[in-house]
């Protein structure tokens, strides 16, 4: 099973990277360090952080957390995936608004929801099983990709060769 994290409200980026990639993530920008750690504890969640007092904390109750490094979100990403043995692929698993898992839908069920260029220009398309917002690999899909390669290269994880 891999890893399933409670991202602290300071690393929105982060989350959405890590949901990207398929990760299971918790997040909620507004819980205080008390509700974070109960959260954490209830459900055996990892805390992902940069605040070295919520660290502290964390470690002293019990609750698994860890400090990550680096500015930029492919460094953070890098640092997540070093400590966790994470592969590093986007993959159209979650939902980066909800966490939600994603469901592949047919041209039919998400068409009047997506612009009719997108329609006719991608053939797949994704629905979140929680929010329901639509998904497809649009124009901006190959930033992804070079951003995760990157983040993939930082970490020195090798990507399996019969990923995309
Ligand atoms: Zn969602």
């Amino acid at each position: 099973m891999p890893p399933s994290f409670l991202v602290d409200g300071m690393l929105g980026s982060l989350n959405r990277w890590l949901r990207i990639c398929g990760y299971e993530t918790e997040f909620s920008r507004d819980a205080s360090d008390d509700e974070l750690l109960e959260r954490g504890r209830e459900r055996g969640l990892i805390v992902l952080t940069r605040d070295r007092l919520l660290l502290r904390e964390a470690r002293r109750s019990g609750v698994d957390a860890f400090f990550v490094e680096g500015s930029s979100d492919e460094e953070r990403l890098a640092s997540v995936a070093r400590e966790y043995g994470l592969v590093l692929d986007p993959v159209m698993a979650r939902c980066t608004i909800c966490g939600g898992r994603l469901k592949e839908a047919s041209r039919d069920e998400i068409a009047g929801e997506v612009p009719q260029n997108s329609l006719e220009a991608y053939d797949g398309f994704w629905r979140c099983s929680g929010c329901g917002k639509v998904y497809w690999r649009g124009s901006h899909w190959a930033r992804i990709v070079e951003k995760v390669s990157e983040a993939s290269r930082i970490a020195g994880v090798v990507k399996p060769e019969n990923s995309l």
